[in-house]
């Protein structure tokens, strides 16, 4: 749904000054904490009313300062799920699903709730009081909640932000797959680059509550303006891959486009999809074919890009569909003279991969 915003709100000292056009499918909003994230996603879910303005949502005007147009926020049709989202704290979970539902008439309907309950695994806890989920549950039961309603359009604010890897894992997969499934377009507020790498198929970087630039998300891994505020040295692949089968006691396979990892041990039944996370800086580069070596991956890959600018350096590699980027010291790619379109093997432990599965 394309959306345009062209808002400035002030607040004391703090304005946020944002024009820009939104496509379709999954953008991410990056930025600093007090960039105005959160009060831009406000702006256009109708939580809070722009000084100044125009926001259209697939071409319907829902605010204008001019027009002196305030669409409710009910009316524009936008789900919001954030970091600590609000259910019906009397309400049971499948109370609280259907409120969303029923409250959406029949013909823009979506998904069905069972297929939803499905999607996000809630069988188990449809009963339960919400009062007594844990955080990954609780933001499982948001999502849902939202989804239940068919949106035109889901705004996430850090939903990820205090949860645990695997839920994590599981909540990303998800979110893709209904971007994907539904066609539901998203506005996914995070700080992890990894997140938005692995999720986001454009993004836009706002600061002090202006955009400062936009683009593919990969720029959020070699773009000066971005640099002093990002955390580097965390960033993971996050991939998501079919599990293939068991190789022993102690390891599995999983199916990454046309590559097999060796990952730990999956619970995961083989068919299933799910979702791990190798760091960058566990990933060894090594121009020649490593022999007799005890680490299970070694996969041949041609550069994409390389990351001059900044330490570490990301080499982005492909093979095969599978997108992996390794971080390496500027020393060592002179060293090896590393350059894009060149074929090099990454070198991974299985004990390097992190599946992120929820049980
Ligand atoms: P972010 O989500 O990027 O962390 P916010 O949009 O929450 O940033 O906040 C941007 C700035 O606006 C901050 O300085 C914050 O204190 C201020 N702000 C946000 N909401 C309000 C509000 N309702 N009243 C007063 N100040 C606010
Ligand atoms: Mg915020």
């Amino acid at each position: 749904m394309p959306i345009e915003v062209n808002v400035t709100k002030k607040y004391g000292d703090f304005e946020l000054m944002i024009q820009a056009a939104i496509g379709n499918g999954i953008t991410g909003i990056f930025g600093p904490s007090a960039s105005g994230k959160s009060t831009l996603l406000n702006c256009i879910a109708g939580f809070e009313d722009p000084d100044d303005g125009l926001i259209t949502l697939n071409s319907k005007t829902v605010f204008s300062s001019r027009a002196k147009t305030n669409v409710s926020p009910e009316k524009r049709r936008v789900g919001y799920v954030h970091q600590h989202s609000a259910l019906f704290p009397h309400l049971t979970v499948k109370k609280n699903l259907e409120f969303g539902y029923n409250l959406t008439e029949k013909y823009r309907r979506v998904g069905d709730l069972e297929d939803i309950v499905h999607l996000l695994q809630l069988e188990q806890i449809m009963d339960r009081g919400v009062i007594n989920l844990s955080g990954g549950e609780r933001q499982r039961v948001a999502l849902a909640r939202s989804l239940a309603a068919s949106p035109d359009l889901l705004l996430l604010d850090e939903p990820l932000a205090s949860l645990d890897m695997p839920f994590r894992g599981f909540i990303l997969e998800k979110l893709r797959e209904v971007s994907r499934g539904w066609n539901l377009d998203m506005i996914y507020v995070s700080h992890s680059v990894s997140e938005m790498i692995a999720l986001a198929d454009s993004v836009i970087v706002i600061r002090d509550g202006m955009k400062v630039v936009e683009g593919n998300s990969s720029l959020l891994l070699n773009n000066s303006s971005v640099a002093d505020y990002v955390d580097y040295a965390s960033f993971e692949n996050i991939l998501h891959g079919v599990v293939d089968g068991s190789v022993d006691q102690n390891v599995s396979t999983l199916t990454i486009g046309d590559v097999k990892l060796i990952t730990p041990k999956l619970t995961s039944e083989k068919g299933k999809q799910v979702t791990i996370s190798i760091k960058a800086s566990d990933i060894i580069v090594s121009k020649y074919p490593p022999v007799a070596i005890s680490a299970r991956n070694i996969l041949k890959v041609s550069i994409t890009n390389i990351n001059h600018s900044e330490n570490p350096t990301f080499i982005r590699c492909e093979t095969g569909g599978c997108i992996l980027t390794a971080a390496l010291t500027m020393q060592s790619v002179s060293d090896l003279g590393l350059r894009v379109s060149d074929e090099v093997y990454l070198i991974i432990k299985a004990n390097s991969v992190t599946p992120m599965e929820l049980y």
